[in-house]
């Protein structure tokens, strides 16, 4: 029973080293795309979500969380070497407000009912009749955040 156990436990170990891998990979890919996109459009800054100082709240947990936060982290390096800069918002309830009007958004996916918790939700609904795509949302309010921001 106690060999199982360890055996788990190193099993768990390897996993984990293998999820770091991947995860490194992937990092490395998906921000060499995205500078690859910014220099073909010719793109000179891009604003990404400052996760650090949001740990707790929602941004700030998972693996989603964990993989962004490298993503952002290599794509800071590969930007700067490009000559984009890169800047960093604290992304306050850009997830959860309707970015035309402010209002609180519910998430949804074709054929299901709205719902406020429905963090898998890939569509929004506000209250005021505004819906779309979730993520484009969240970086329409990120990019307002960014002017606010600047204007202060
Ligand atoms: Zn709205």
């Amino acid at each position: 029973m106690k060999k199982i156990r360890k055996n788990a436990g190193k099993g768990g170990q390897k996993f984990k080293r293998a999820i770091f891998r991947l995860s490194n990979y992937y990092a490395h890919l998906v921000s060499r795309r995205i500078v690859d996109y910014c220099r073909e459009k010719g793109v000179k800054g891009i604003i990404a979500p400052k996760y650090a100082e949001v740990d707790g709240y929602l941004y700030g947990q998972g693996m989603e969380c964990f993989l962004g936060k490298r993503i952002i982290r290599f794509l800071k390096y590969k930007a700067w070497k490009e000559g984009i800069i890169l800047t960093t918002v604290s992304p306050y309830h850009t997830a959860s407000q309707c970015c035309h009007c402010g209002a609180p958004i519910k998430r949804y996916n074709e054929n299901h009912v709205p719902g406020v918790r429905y963090f898998g939700g890939r569509l929004f609904l506000c209250k005021n009749g505004h819906h779309g795509n979730v993520a484009l949302n969240a970086a329409k309010n990120l990019g307002v955040l960014f002017q606010d921001s600047k204007s202060k």
